[in-house]
């Protein structure tokens, strides 16, 4: 049996039917930068994550950008984030020349650690504290951090947070009793949609969400190098604009994104279920979801015991895993500078070692899922003498 990690042909036969109709209508109007697809896109998005303005741009590493720009970050500030996350979230502060600094995870969610972020934010003078400029806290896999203690860092100091929600679109966290969704809590959510995540266009493609309206009306000037009215430029921007085209796909793409959602977790909570089963808990660490938090799954990671030799053994009989992240950030070749040395970050260095993402796509069926199942219970058999 073959299992990809990720198959994007079978959601295309879903919406095809309806793409196909626009997308002519779309082509012979030859109207490809921003104007009504990308602004009716933005208002969906908007209205989807329960945040008052979006703003369609480039990607979600330029959403990043543009957000860290918003707030005039630049040498000399500080930005926090996790070590454990995608390279953009630390290449966004960085190519702004302004110095990351990193908390560890927590190591059952993998999200930062709002208990060490706020020892980090207490133990600094007031002198050094107005240097950090936003705290970054990564939806990493679909799960929100534990947003109610870090906005409390955020009021307390006087911080902006940045939400990286490249992962998370349609995550849910409580707070106030409230189920409320990713994007909705900081002064700007990122979202990514890069084909892999839960709502992918045809390349790339991304949309900042912010509550405050002159911080979206400066957004909308930075995408557009600046420039205030033509040729006009009070700011220097990038050219940074959301595809008209992409838009219309992600528009006919989004009214399945619930159903697709609820497919992953049902996947997600079937392989949990498999695990516990079939007594492989002492080999696999399946993910926590936290109490109040709804997760969206955009990948099932587990840790698993002896990782890289599973996951060749999966490779060999058609099983497509991946390792979401090998190198935690303050250990990579080009943040050397930074001058972070192994062992300060050890919840994600030892994820980095453990972790694995299994298929848990929307169009995964229940034969591929215990295939899965089956193939690692097999592998954790035949390797019994080592353990
Ligand atoms: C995908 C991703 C990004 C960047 O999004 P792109 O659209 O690929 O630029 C940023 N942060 C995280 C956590 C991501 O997963």
């Amino acid at each position: 049996m073959h299992v990809p990690l990720l198959d994007l042909r079978l959601q295309y036969e879903r919406f095809k039917g309806t793409l196909l109709p626009r997308m002519h209508e779309f082509l012979a109007q030859q109207q490809f930068i921003l104007g009504p697809q990308v602004e009716a896109l933005e208002h969906a998005i908007a209205e989807y994550c329960g945040v008052p303005f979006a703003i369609g741009v480039t990607s979600g590493t330029d959403a990043l950008l543009l957000s860290l720009m918003a707030l005039g970050v630049g040498p000399g500030d500080k930005v926090i984030t996790t070590p454990y996350t995608f390279f953009a979230t630390v290449g966004a502060i960085a190519r702004l020349g302004a110095t990351p600094v990193f908390v560890d995870i927590e190591p059952d969610t993998y999200t930062i650690d709002a208990v060490q972020l706020a020892l980090l934010l207490d133990a600094y003078t007031p002198k050094e504290r107005i240097k950090i400029k936003a705290i970054i806290p990564v939806h990493l896999y679909g799960q929100c951090a534990d947003m109610k203690p870090i906005l409390a860092c955020s009021r307390q100091y006087n911080i902006p947070v940045i939400e990286d929600a490249a992962q998370a679109l349609g995550a849910g966290y409580v707070m106030d009793d409230k189920l409320r969704k990713a994007c909705s809590f900081g002064e700007f959510g990122c979202l990514s949609f890069f084909p892999s995540k839960n709502l992918g266009c045809f390349g790339d493609g991304g949309m900042i969400t912010t509550p405050d309206a002159d911080m979206a009306q400066k957004l909308r000037c930075l995408r557009v190098h600046g420039q205030t009215e033509g040729y006009y430029h009070n700011f220097i921007g990038i050219n940074g604009r959301l595809d008209a085209l992409q838009a219309l796909i992600l528009q006919v793409k989004l009214p399945y994104l619930e159903e697709w959602t609820e497919r992953r977790r049902n996947n997600a909570a079937q392989y949990t279920y498999l695990f516990d089963q079939e007594g492989l808990t002492e080999f696999i660490t399946p993910p926590r979801e936290r109490t109040g938090s709804f997760h969206v799954y955009n990948q099932y990671v587990v840790r698993a015991r002896d990782r890289d030799k599973l996951k060749q053994y999966l490779l060999e009989r058609g099983i497509g895993t991946a390792v979401y992240y090998p190198l935690p950030l303050h250990l990579q070749y080009c943040f050397k500078y930074l001058g972070y040395k192994a062992g300060d970050f050890p919840h994600s260095e030892c994820a980095a070692r453990e972790t694995l993402a299994l298929p848990v796509f929307p169009e995964l069926t229940q034969k591929q899922i215990e295939y899965v199942v089956d193939t690692i219970r097999r592998f954790y058999k035949k390797n019994k003498i080592f353990f």
